[in-house]
């Protein structure tokens, strides 16, 4: 019998959608696929799995609706089909709907479209503002959900951050989603 976190863990593992494409190679040690040196050297040395499973025990720790954990899940390794995503598999265009010119990659739709960067730009303190914005995409999810601050009406930044990704990500991706049932 496994143990229930292993379970649960396995149970959580969201499913391939269509937009999701054909399997590709990726190094297992970068949550996006990607093979470095310092990432494998954190492999090796174990500091990889330790870092999985803080950020693991986090999102799903967080006090949030269960459909707002698992795309939060799905963010952590980028498995949201936006348009850029959709159209490398043969839908659509991958430019953003809001914005001209622009290709709709996961940090564009959650965090750099104009409507989503307005409303960060009003619940992120001052104080955090420059690097909140200046985060590539992995350093910017990892700082969001270690974060331990509060804000003033005593909401986690994490549940804030957590339920703000979620409307952008469903807001933004809507039409892909549709597509891809
Ligand atoms: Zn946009």
């Amino acid at each position: 019998m496994l143990p229930p976190e292993i379970i649960s863990k396995i149970t959580t593992l969201p499913p391939p959608i269509e937009a999701d494409g054909a399997d590709e190679r990726g190094w297992p040690g970068d949550c996006m696929g990607r093979f470095t040196i310092s990432n494998t050297y954190k492999l090796v040395c174990g500091y990889h799995e330790l870092e999985r499973d803080a950020i693991w025990k986090r999102i799903w720790r967080l006090e949030v609706p269960e459909r707002i954990r698992c795309f939060i899940w799905r963010l952590r390794y980028g498995r949201i089909p936006t348009n850029k995503v959709c159209n490398r598999r043969g839908y659509g265009t991958p430019y953003c709907d809001n914005c001209v010119g622009e290709e709709e990659t996961v940090i564009h739709a959650i965090r750099d479209c104009p409507l989503a960067h307005n409303t960060w730009k009003n619940l992120v303190p001052i104080k955090y503002r420059l690097e909140f914005f200046t985060y590539n995409y992995h350093v910017w999810f990892q700082r969001n959900m270690e974060s331990d601050e509060s804000l003033e009406w005593g909401i986690g930044w994490r549940v804030i951050w957590a339920t703000t990704c979620f409307i952008f990500g469903y807001g933004g991706i809507k039409i892909n989603l549709i597509l891809s049932l």
